[in-house]
């Protein structure tokens, strides 16, 4: 049983699928939403095309979905609890991601716009839709942040909001020039050291004061891991992660954990990010050890390829970087192009069991169109 049909969800029950090859075993996957969404492709113009019917992943290859939302996940009796039906499972796989942290207490929250969820971005896409030099403030300048704002500069007057100091804290020093000199090229006005706190009727507050007009407040700041993983172990991480072994496992028996609510070990240093580069393979180990455990056979080492950053920074181009220090590889023009081979690349085979199968068993992840192979060693940072 898989819990989630994100990424991490949907990879998992492919690498069961695969472990399961013609023996007689049921995969389900339980999950409210009938598509995969690209959530990283959720910044862009038209977020309702970032996403894909599971049944094209699910039904090729025998994986049934349930379409409902666990509430309960109790490890001593191998059941959970979906839409208040309670169904057992043999091995289990907790996939049920991440969600944005939104403030709590914050006056006029309920006017926070967000590019989480296809729902988010549908409804900020709805909101500004044929409005012209519309004012867009965007809270919280890391991943997520920068794209969106540099997205929106495009439609009129856009200000980045930050606690930090720093344009983008969370990424480091390394592509810090290039994205400095992307905000400065698109007009993007930088409130650092500073931080929302309260949203009006066509304005947003800051700590220092300040009122700015806003057609629109998104905010972008800090995501955290399912609920669901509480229910698994009460060991989470900062950002609310079950700690798992280099198979996926948990410490309850027969429960394995992918994508976003993972900490999984990447090195010595470092676990894995959440994000989709790391969600995949995750799914891909996890889904697959689920069975093979099951079935008695050898499991399969986590063993992420190297890590890589690409931003997307809207009229700027993108900026590109690999290992931990985020070192620039690739900017401007290169790196928008790379930026929208990996937007191609994530989507994964549909309607094709052979080739659904196929991905399902390269764990590392592939980067044809960057000289970045498996062999290429990355330093130690
Ligand atoms: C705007 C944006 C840009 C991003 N850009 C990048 C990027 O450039 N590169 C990158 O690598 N990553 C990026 N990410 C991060 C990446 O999208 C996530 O790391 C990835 O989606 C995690 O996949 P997941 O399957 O673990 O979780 P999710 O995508 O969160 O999927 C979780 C699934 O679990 C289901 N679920 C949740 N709760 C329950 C429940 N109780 N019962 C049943 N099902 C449940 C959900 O409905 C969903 O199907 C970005 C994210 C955002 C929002």
């Amino acid at each position: 049983m898989i819990i989630g049909g994100g990424f991490a969800g949907v990879w998992s029950a492919a690498g069961a699928a695969l472990a399961r090859g013609e023996r007689n075993l049921r995969i389900t996957l339980i999950a409210p939403n009938e598509h995969l969404v690209l959530r990283p492709r959720l910044y862009e113009p038209e977020p309702d095309l970032a996403k894909v019917e599971l049944e094209r992943i699910c039904g090729p290859i025998g994986v049934e979905h349930l379409r409902a939302s666990v509430s309960t996940i109790d490890t001593a009796r191998c059941v959970v609890v979906a839409d208040e039906r309670e169904i057992g499972y043999d091995r289990l796989v907790l996939a049920a991601g991440s969600r944005l942290v939104t403030p709590q207490g914050l006056p006029g929250a309920e006017r926070l716009f967000d590019i989480d969820t296809l729902g988010g971005a549908l409804r900020l896409t709805e909101h500004l839709r044929g409005r012209k030099n519309c004012s867009v403030v965007v809270v919280g300048a890391g991943f997520v942040g920068l794209e969106a704002a540099t997205a929106l500069a495009g439609r009129g007057q856009v200000v980045l909001v930050d606690r930090s100091e720093v344009i983008g804290a969370p990424l480091g020093p390394g592509p810090r020039e290039q994205i400095e000199s992307a905000l400065e090229m698109l007009g993007i006005e930088r409130r650092l050291g500073t931080t929302v706190t309260a949203v009006g009727d066509g304005c947003a507050v800051l700590s220092d004061a300040s009122r700015l007009e806003a057609d629109a407040v998104v905010w972008s700041a800090g995501m955290r891991a399912s609920k669901l993983t509480r229910q698994i172990s009460s060991r989470l991480d900062p950002l609310g992660r079950v700690p798992v072994d280099r198979w996926l496992r948990a410490v309850p028996p027969g429960v394995f954990v992918a994508g976003d609510t993972a900490a999984a070990p990447f090195d010595a240093e470092h676990t894995v990010m959440q994000a989709c580069q790391h969600a995949t393979p995750l799914g891909k180990v996890a889904g697959y050890n689920a069975v093979a455990d099951l079935l008695g056979l050898p499991l399969r080492d986590f063993t992420p390829g190297p890590y890589v950053t690409c931003l997307d920074l809207g009229g700027a181009g993108g900026v590109f970087t690999r290992g931990w220090d985020r070192r620039v590889m690739a900017s401007g023009a290169d790196g928008a192009a790379i930026k929208k081979r990996i937007n191609q690349a994530i989507h994964p085979p549909v309607d094709d069991a052979r080739a659904i199968l196929a991905a399902a068993d390269r764990v590392r992840i592939e980067l044809p169109f960057f000289p970045l192979t498996e062999d290429t060693a990355i330093p130690a940072t």
